[in-house]
């Protein structure tokens, strides 16, 4: 669908990353978008946490600066596998910061720039219609920018038996944490999966796993049982966990289909972010995903480049970074690759660099 066909304003489902990036762009470029969250209020999605320097760069285009939002500098990374443990420098600055933080700074930006927001929650999409919970959206430009949520009429194809599922829990700040984690992001990983562990803006750390469904159903399908069965068996992950109050809420998610990417898409609906392409997380670039596409299809949609155009386009420039994450984590979702990873990181933290260059978006 060109700009010259389009007879109303375009439509954006979903004010996350990908949708408000969409949405700077387009209301900058005149298109008077609209953006449909289900909620009015920003909440603190669980998926994130450590944006990565290409996250930084693709915002300071946007005009949003990271440090100015109080996000902590992190500059090594340090992967934990057994008993082994290594650290490389990071190729630049990255930060830690939380979805709230970093969600509520991109809606304000996408407001003042000049788009409206609209709650509705949709029940399913079709070409040039949005069947939402409230009414009918109709536009013969949607952005489809749903994240982790499929909406009926375009959702993506299933895991197989054993998907990915996401747990997060948010410890208290306090200096025997800083001194443990300040200037880094730590991967630790288990047989079946990886925990993430980065400081936020303050002081508190996020813990973010992403685990096998297998390792949580060996668990009786419990995350605190879970958490407590790593802890026992990963001495500098119970490190890390030791000292933090009982009960702290423990949130997750579903299904994620890691590797996933749209390759083609109908006249006049843009798939952004992880509606595009699902990178595995500890790559820590879903989010520079998200940033990426919202601009692109932004910019494809102001310059009169079709839906498919821009799906084909930015699926080809997703490929390298999902490919080479896609490769790391089943490597570290497995003893001997994780323990074949730090061993390669301690001896040459070169290639550790490499692997975070080739899981970065260009
Ligand atoms: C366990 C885990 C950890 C991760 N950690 C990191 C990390 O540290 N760094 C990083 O860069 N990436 C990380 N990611 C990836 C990152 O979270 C995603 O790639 C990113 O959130 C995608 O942004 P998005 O805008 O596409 O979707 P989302 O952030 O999911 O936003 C989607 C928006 O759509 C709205 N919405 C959803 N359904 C509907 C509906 N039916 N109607 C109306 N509105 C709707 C939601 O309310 C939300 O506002 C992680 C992912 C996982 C699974």
């Amino acid at each position: 669908m060109c700009r010259e066909a389009a007879l109303t304003a375009p439509l954006i489902l979903g004010a996350g990353p990908a949708g408000c990036a969409a949405a700077i762009v387009l209301a900058r470029g005149g298109a008077e978008p609209v953006l449909i969250d289900r909620d009015e209020r920003v909440g603190d999605a669980l998926c994130g946490g450590f944006m990565s320097w290409r996250t930084a760069e693709s915002l300071r285009g946007l005009g949003i600066d990271l440090p100015a939002l109080g996000a902590h500098r992190v500059g090594r990374l340090r992967l934990f596998a057994g008993e082994r443990q290594a650290e490389a420098r990071l190729p630049a600055t990255a930060f830690g910061l939380s979805r709230h933080a970093f969600d509520t700074a991109l809606r304000q930006m996408a407001l003042a720039s000049g788009a409206r927001l609209k709650i509705d929650r949709a029940r399913g999409v079709a070409p040039g219609r949005i069947e939402g919970a409230r009414r009918e959206w109709r536009s013969d430009a949607i952005f489809l920018a749903t994240g982790k949520h499929d909406v009926r009429g375009e959702s993506r194809p299933r895991q197989g038996d054993d998907p990915a599922l996401g747990l997060r829990i948010r410890l208290p700040g306090g200096k025997r944490l800083h001194d443990l984690l300040a200037g880094a992001i730590e991967l630790h990983f288990f047989d079946g999966g990886y925990a993430g562990i980065v400081l936020q803006e303050d002081g508190s750390a996020n813990v973010c796993l992403a685990v096998r469904k297998s390792l949580l159903a060996g668990a009786g399908g419990d995350p605190r049982t879970l958490l407590d069965r790593l802890a026992a068996d990963y001495p500098a992950f119970a490190e890390r966990m030791a000292g933090a109050p009982a009960g702290l809420p423990i949130d997750t998610i579903g299904s994620v289909p890691y590797g996933w990417i749209a390759t083609e898409t109908q006249p006049g609906l843009y798939r952004l972010g992880d509606q595009a392409a699902v990178i595995p997380s500890l790559a820590g670039e879903g989010m520079s995903i998200a940033i990426a596409s919202g601009i692109a299809a932004g910019e494809a949609y102001l310059s009169g480049r079709s839906a498919p155009q821009f799906q084909r386009g930015f699926a080809r420039r997703s490929r390298r970074p999902v490919g080479a994450a896609s490769l790391v984590w089943h490597l570290a979702e497995n003893p001997t690759g994780a323990l074949a990873l730090a061993t390669m990181a301690k001896l040459l933290p070169a290639s550790a660099g490499l692997a975070m260059r080739l899981s970065r978006i260009d």
